[in-house]
């Protein structure tokens, strides 16, 4: 089935000045948690997304010096000669499919610590650095000297940018996080000369490296600049309708490509929980009604529907994607095939951020190969057909249990998905229906779409398995993916024994919630998971008109969703909609109609009337199943079972990314011999003698 003509418009070339772009579908920046340190990996990485059919493909924010250095996180690097051949290796393997090869230089200015390169940190103003970890430390003011070193540092940057054969090229203002961006901000500009004061003078710099930039290497690179309109900080930042719709105005026909956007990341990258498909249109609409020049921008597109509205009512003439491109490398073939069906929709939930958060190689929920590229091989869209004929039982349809089924469908293997409930998805079908979450139907939504393509994988709902019943089925290869239950006894992370309970007490666990709705106020949430669960279940019981405290003993509550820029979010929803927030405390009894909390610092004890309780904290993997199993190795023998694995929660519980991993990797690795021992290969870059 070719494309649906609905579409055509989405697949028109666009000139950025002096290059093409074969399609509007453009893959923005993005932070990836390997750069510098996994070269080979960010290049193969980034050559998917090419070869998945995006026009252009751009790197992450690369330094440009070594006092804009962001070290705890890995980015891309042009500080010197050095570094070319790494990048070169990634815009060769993205011109290798045919699409356009975009750098971010950055100097991250007052954002940076230098924590490797011990430089002093470089601001407009004097300044404390930025930056959630609120270092000891300051940036300088800069004075002229200091920006015309600047200055010269970005332009030999774009010189070493262009030799590493990139096509466009960018000036970066975005995120609060660059030095002109922070020239442009009246909170860190206090300048008294031609760089300070008036927004005139504050735009200078950004305006004069365009121009250079534009000098050094504009006759054969595009020059685009990455520009927040809108801060979400009122009259005290950039707003859209003000100094941002003013920085445009300027500049409007200067560089050769705006691709807009808000600030900071976490504003940018809002999660489905908080705001959905299109939510920046309000903020750049603008911008092409200033400017002639191309303009992108993102918001978690995935529908090209959406794609084509942004398009013809000339919002876009890009439609920027990092996180749909993260998902789906190959969203814009589908587009262009007429396999819409086929989509892995993004579900919004930034597992991939936490990759960069945590400096680690980015994973994503919904694409278990993202990252997986180079050091194992794997492709989004291929996998290696099957080597034996051995059928294969997988037992439960949560993620773990539907990954694995749909990879080995597409290995070629008989496969029988059996779950024991109506519905599959197992707790993500559950955890969708909960407050804000709906989007993460989708990780169900798409293996269980692909599963009706797949003649030799048979779906058995309802069928609740037993040990006698897999024996009895006796395929080659079990596998267990039935899941966890949360602990009912408050062990988690700060509770390594049992909470005694009294008798008569009300004690609930999130299944409990998710199947009654609501439960008896006033309702005591302990949250010692610290992911997003225990806040969603506070938001929902508030929602049903409860009075809900929430007692966690981490300083924040999800204290983790700080790794999904989501926790100030989160916070401050249950803070308005009057959830009591207790921090710092630990759950050490539960009577009938109150509970004992303790103090993490005076361990002072402190009990609070409360009628229900609800504990999430950690879980316990199903394992009733595989022990009765593993009972008689004779009659596994018997019934012809060669192997049974455990993945995902059963075997030890984790995020939804990660079941869907260890569904993957199962079907990737079955009768594969490389996968022996779970290898993958390594990589430990030279600076002094990189090959790709
Ligand atoms: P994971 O995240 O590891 O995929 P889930 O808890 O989301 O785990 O999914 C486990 C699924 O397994 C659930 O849908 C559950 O109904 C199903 N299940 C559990 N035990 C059995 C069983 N004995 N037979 C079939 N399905 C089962
Ligand atoms: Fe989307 Fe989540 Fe994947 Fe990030 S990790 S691309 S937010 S599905």
């Amino acid at each position: 089935m070719g494309r649906d003509p609905r579409y055509d418009i989405l697949f028109e070339p666009i000139a950025i000045g002096p290059v093409t772009a074969r399609n509007r579908f453009y893959q923005v920046p993005h932070c990836n948690g390997m750069g510098y340190r996994y070269p080979r990996a960010t290049a193969a990485m980034r050559a998917m997304k090419a070869e998945g059919g995006w026009s252009v493909v751009c790197t992450e924010e690369c330094e440009i010096h070594p006092s804009g250095d962001v070290s705890p996180h890995v980015e891309a690097r042009l500080w010197d000669d050095r570094d070319i051949p790494i990048q070169a290796a990634m815009a060769a393997a993205v011109h290798e499919h045919g699409a356009l090869a975009g750098v971010e230089l950055a100097h991250n200015g007052l954002s940076a610590g230098n924590l490797y390169s011990r430089e002093v940190p470089l601001a407009p103003s004097h300044n404390v650095v930025l930056g959630s970890q609120r270092d000891p430390v300051q940036a300088r003011a800069m004075d002229r000297s200091d920006i015309r070193a600047f200055r010269r540092w970005h332009r030999e940057a774009a010189l070493r940018a262009r030799r590493a054969g990139f096509d466009i090229v960018y000036v970066y203002a975005g995120h609060n996080l660059t030095l002109p961006m922070h020239f442009l901000s009246r909170r860190f500009n206090r300048r008294t000369d031609e760089y300070g004061g008036s927004l005139e003078n504050r735009v200078r710099l950004l305006r004069e490296l365009i121009e250079e930039t534009k000098e050094a290497v504009g006759d054969t690179c595009a020059v685009a600049v990455r520009f927040a309109v809108d801060e979400l900080l009122g009259a005290s930042g950039i707003e859209c309708e003000g100094e941002g719709r003013e920085v445009v105005e300027i500049l409007a026909e200067l560089p050769d490509l705006w691709d807009v956007n808000l600030s900071e990341w976490d504003n940018d990258s809002q999660t489905s929980r908080f705001a959905k498909e299109g939510y920046q249109e309000p903020f750049v609409a603008f911008v092409k009604r200033i400017t002639s020049k191309p303009v992108v921008g993102v918001g978690r597109f995935t529908s090209p529907d959406a794609m084509v509205g942004q398009v013809r009512r000339g919002v876009l003439d890009f439609i920027g994607a990092a996180r749909p491109s993260i998902a789906d490398p190959f969203l814009p073939k589908k587009v262009e095939e007429g396999r819409l069906e086929d989509i892995r929709e993004c579900i919004g939930c930034n597992i991939c951020v936490s990759g960069d958060f945590r400096h680690v190689p980015i994973r994503c929920t919904q694409n278990p190969t993202m990252g997986e590229e180079w050091r194992r091989g794997w492709h989004p869209e291929r996998i290696a057909p099957k080597r034996t004929d051995d059928a294969v039982l997988v037992v439960g349809a949560g993620p773990a249990g539907l990954e694995c089924a749909r990879a080995l469908g597409r290995r070629g293997y008989p496969v029988t998905l059996a779950e024991a409930r109506q519905d599959l998805g197992g707790r993500v079908t559950d955890e969708s229906g909960l407050p804000g979450l709906a989007e993460w139907a989708r990780v169900r939504d798409y293996r269980e779409q692909q599963l009706l393509q797949l003649p030799s994988v048979e779906v058995y709902r309802a069928s609740r398995m037993t040990a006698s019943d897999v024996l009895e089925l006796g395929a080659a290869r079990v596998v267990l993916a039935v899941g966890s239950r949360w602990r009912r006894d408050g062990v988690g992370h700060e509770q390594s024994e049992p909470i005694p309970i009294g008798a008569g007490a009300r004690v609930f666990t999130p299944e409990d919630i998710v199947a009654r709705g609501a439960v008896p106020g006033p309702v005591l949430v302990f949250d010692d998971d610290h992911y997003y669960l225990g806040g969603v279940i506070a938001q929902m019981l508030r929602d049903r008109g409860l009075d809900v405290t929430l007692v966690t003993p981490a300083v924040q509550v999800s204290h983790w969703t700080h790794n999904t820029m989501e926790q100030y979010r989160v916070q401050s929803r249950l803070m308005t909609s009057g959830v009591h927030i207790v921090v710092r405390h630990n759950l050490v009894g539960i009577e009938d109609g109150s509970v004992r909390l303790e103090c993490g610092y005076t361990h002072r004890a402190v009990i609070r009337a409360c009628e229900s309780v609800v504990l999430v904290t950690s879980r316990l993997p199903e394992e009733d199943l595989y022990q009765d199993l593993q009972a008689s190795q004779v009659a596994l023998d018997r019934a012809g079972i060669r192997t049974v694995d455990r993945i995902g929660d059963c075997l030890a519980p984790s995020t939804i990314a990660a079941a869907v991993y260890a569904g993957h990797r199962y079907a990737q690795c079955l009768d594969e011999p490389q996968c022996e021992g779970g290898g993958f290969r390594r990589e430990m870059p030279g600076l002094d003698n990189f090959s790709a």
